[in-house]
């Protein structure tokens, strides 16, 4: 494996691949033009189907965590649940969704935020968290950070405290890092 220090034009601090990773690239397939022209789709399900390329996956998250306190994991829909439950078991922590509206059963508090076109909403149980309990986010693919931000501000809202965020994939060229400064932010995989 090459020092990240040694590879030309690549940030010592931000190689593209976390230490360890760097086979997983080889699974997520790319699909151009999805789902509309000009955007290049990070298909994670290349991924998940492969028997160990999933369980490296939530390995290497729940290493970066291992001495973070977290007592409760947040995952995202929809792609978010594919990894949020494994590392809230793998972290022995519970497991929270937060879901599109008008899908949660119970009393919920929501969050509004915006799009490039437009706005979007997410939504999660007005009990599901704790005040003080120490929160870990999960998705797929951070890009603008949009979705991201508004998922801490919703923990936030709700008396969790932000104990970071977790990407398997991260868009660097989106700059979705400066929507979430402050926090911590690790992501596996960066294009
Ligand atoms: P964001 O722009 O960070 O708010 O991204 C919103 C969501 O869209 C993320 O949770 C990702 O699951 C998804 N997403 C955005 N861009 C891509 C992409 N190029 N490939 C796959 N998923 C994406």
């Amino acid at each position: 494996m090459a020092d990240p220090a040694t590879i030309s034009g690549v940030s010592v601090f931000a190689p593209e691949v976390t230490p360890g990773a760097e086979h997983l690239k080889q699974l997520i397939r790319e699909v151009p033009d999805f789902p509309k022209p000009g955007i290049n789709f990070y298909d994670i399900t290349t991924l998940l189907k492969d028997k160990t390329g999933f369980k490296e996956t939530i390995d290497l998250l729940q290493q970066h965590y291992r001495s973070v306190p977290v007592d409760v994991v947040v995952g995202i829909e929809a792609r978010g649940y594919f990894f949020a439950p494994a590392m809230a078991h793998a972290l022995g922590a519970g497991f929270v969704p937060v879901r599109k509206p008008k899908k949660l059963p119970s009393a919920v508090r929501s969050i509004e935020y915006a799009l490039e076109y437009g706005t979007d909403q997410l939504e999660i149980h007005s009990d599901a968290i704790e005040d003080g309990q120490r929160v870990l986010i999960i998705d797929d693919v951070l890009a603008t950070g949009g979705t991201a931000s508004a998922v801490a501000r919703l923990v936030e809202q709700s008396g969790g405290k932000v104990a970071g965020l977790g990407f398997v994939i991260e868009l660097t060229f989106l700059n979705g890092h400066q929507k979430l400064a402050g926090y911590d932010v690790f992501s596996l995989i960066r294009y």
